[in-house]
C-alpha cells in the first residue's frame, strides 16, 4: 500500500491503535497517499515527526448530553468537539447532530476540515464536532432542550479565539439559534462564537447557500478548463439538505439539467429534468415524500434503489449527501452511464475502492470535497470578519467572495497539478497543496 518505510509505520501504528475507527483510518489513508511522494524527498520530515502531529487531533472532548423528551423521559447522547489544528487560527468546523456519529467520523471530519481550512486562505484552524442524536421527528421544544444541554458542556471549551462551531448534519440556522442562545446565557454575549447564525442573529447573508453554490463554482472552473460550460449539461446530485438544494438551484440557474435527485427515503429520476418548484413544494409540504413527484410526472420515476446504482445517463455527479455513499460498483456504473466529471458536495463520498476507479479512467475528472465543498467553511470565515467589525455585507458582496474564493481553491489545484506533473487529479493536488502550508506552519511554530 505505501512504500515509504515512515509512511507505512505511522499508518500501521494508527491502524494498531484505532483499528475500529474505519472512517478516520480511511481519510488518513488517502491523504497519505497522495503526500507520500514528498516525504520521500525530505529525510528531515520523520525526524520531525510531522506525520504524526498532522495526523493527530490536538484534542477530544467527549461528554454526556442528558435531556428529557416531550414525553418526560430522560435520555443521554453523547457530545463531541474534536480539536484538530490550531495551526492556523481557532479551531473551525460543522456540528453533526445524527444518530451514526463517533469518534471516528468526527475524526475524519476535523482532519479534512484542517486541510479544506487551509486551502481557503482565511484563519482558520480545524475542528469538528456533534452528537449522536438526531433532530429528526423531534419537537421543537426537544431540539431546543437537546441543544441547551449540549451547549452548557460544550460553552467550557470554545470561545471566538479558540473554537468556532456552525452546522453540519442535522444541524441547520434552527439547532445554531438555540446553540447561540444557550452560549450567550452561560458565557455572554461573543458574536462569533458560532457561525451559520441566522441572518437576523447576526449571521452573514448567503451562508446558507454558501456551499451548494461553491461547489458549482467550483464544477465551473473545472469545466472551463476543459473547454465545457454547465449549461445542458445532466447532473445527478444526492442529499436535499442545505448543500444539495443549493446546487440544483445554481446548476439550474447556469442552464444546467438536474435529471436526478435523493433523499435518505430513495432517488427520484426525471428525464425532462426535475422541476424544482415541485421538488420544492414536496420537500416543504409533502414530508419530503419523493415519490409524490412521479405520480404528479408520469416520465418520473421513483426507487427505493440508490441513486448511484440506478441507470441514469448524465455527464456530471455531484454527491451531497454524506461518507461513504459511492461504492467502487456504483463508481463503474456512473463511468457506464456517461458520466464524465464528479465534484464532491459532501465530505469523503466516495470510498476508497470508488476513487480508485475513477482514478484509472481516462477522461473522468473528479474534485475532491476538500475543495470543492469549502464554500460553506468559507462563508463560515465571511461571517466571523462580519462580526468582528460590526458589519453585515450585503448577499452579492459576499457571494463575490465566494466566487473568488471557489476559483483560488481551484487554481491553487491547478498549479500545483502542473508543478507536480500530476496531470488532472485534483484531489491529490489538494492534499499536496495543504500539505505544503501546513507543514511549513508547524517549522514556523516550532515544538506544536
Ligand atoms: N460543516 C461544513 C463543512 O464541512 C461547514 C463548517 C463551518 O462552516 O465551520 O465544511
Amino acid at each position: 500500500m505505501f512504500h515509504n518505510p515512515y509512511v507505512k509505520k505511522v499508518y500501521s501504528n494508527l491502524q494498531t491503535k484505532f483499528a475500529h475507527q474505519t472512517e478516520y483510518l480511511q481519510a488518513v489513508k488517502e491523504f497519505l497517499s497522495a503526500i507520500e511522494f514528498l516525504i520521500d524527498q525530505d529525510k528531515n520530515m520523520k525526524k520531525e515527526a510531522i506525520l504524526e502531529r498532522l495526523v493527530s487531533p490536538e484534542r477530544i472532548i467527549t461528554f454526556r448530553v442528558p435531556w428529557q423528551d416531550d414525553q418526560g423521559q430522560v435520555n443521554i447522547n453523547w457530545g463531541y468537539r474534536v480539536q484538530h489544528s490550531s495551526l492556523l487560527g481557532p479551531y473551525k468546523g460543522g456540528l453533526r447532530f445524527d444518530t451514526s456519529v463517533n469518534e471516528s467520523i468526527l475524526k475524519f471530519l476535523a482532519f479534512e476540515q484542517t486541510f479544506k481550512n487551509v486551502l481557503i486562505g482565511l484563519p482558520m484552524g480545524g475542528g469538528k464536532g456533534g452528537a449522536d442524536f438526531s433532530p429528526r421527528g423531534r419537537s421543537d421544544q426537544e431540539i431546543m432542550r437537546f441543544c441547551q444541554s449540549f451547549m452548557t458542556e460544550l460553552a467550557k471549551h470554545i470561545n471566538e479565539k479558540i473554537d468556532v462551531p456552525a452546522g453540519d448534519i442535522g444541524v441547520g440556522q434552527r439547532e445554531i439559534g438555540y446553540l447561540y442562545g444557550q452560549y450567550k446565557r452561560v458565557k455572554g454575549i461573543e458574536l462569533a462564537s458560532l457561525t451559520g447564525k441566522p441572518v437576523l442573529a447576526n449571521g452573514s447573508l448567503g451562508r446558507e447557500e454558501a456551499t451548494g453554490y461553491g461547489l458549482i463554482y467550483f464544477l465551473q472552473a473545472m469545466l472551463e478548463e476543459e473547454n465545457e460550460q454547465i449549461s445542458q449539461k445532466r447532473l445527478i446530485i444526492s442529499g436535499l439538505g442545505n448543500v444539495g438544494l443549493n446546487a440544483i438551484h445554481k446548476a439550474v440557474s447556469l442552464g444546467g439539467i438536474v435529471v436526478a435527485v435523493s433523499n435518505s427515503q430513495g432517488s427520484l429520476y426525471d428525464p425532462q429534468g426535475i422541476n424544482v418548484e415541485l421538488l420544492e413544494n414536496i420537500i416543504n409540504h409533502h414530508n419530503k415524500d419523493l415519490s409524490f413527484y412521479s405520480k404528479m410526472r408520469p416520465q418520473a420515476s421513483f426507487s427505493k434503489v440508490s441513486i448511484w446504482s440506478r441507470s441514469i445517463q448524465a455527464d456530471i455527479a455531484l454527491p451531497c449527501a454524506t461518507q461513504n455513499e459511492i461504492s467502487a460498483h456504483q463508481a463503474k456504473n456512473l463511468i457506464a452511464n456517461g458520466v464524465r466529471y464528479l465534484a464532491e458536495g459532501a465530505n469523503m463520498p466516495c470510498n476508497s475502492e470508488a476513487i480508485q476507479i475513477f482514478n484509472q479512467t481516462d477522461n473522468f475528472i473528479w474534485a475532491p470535497g476538500k475543495a470543492a465543498n469549502a464554500g460553506g467553511v468559507a462563508v463560515s470565515g465571511l461571517e466571523m470578519s462580519q462580526n468582528a467589525i460590526r458589519l453585515q455585507w450585503s448577499f452579492d458582496e459576499v457571494d463575490q467572495k465566494l466566487q473568488s474564493i471557489m476559483f483560488t481553491i481551484f487554481k491553487t489545484c491547478q498549479a500545483t497539478c502542473q508543478e507536480y506533473n500530476l496531470g488532472k487529479q485534483y484531489a491529490v493536488a489538494a492534499d499536496v497543496a495543504s500539505f505544503k502550508k501546513i507543514v511549513d506552519l508547524i517549522r514556523l511554530h516550532g515544538l506544536v
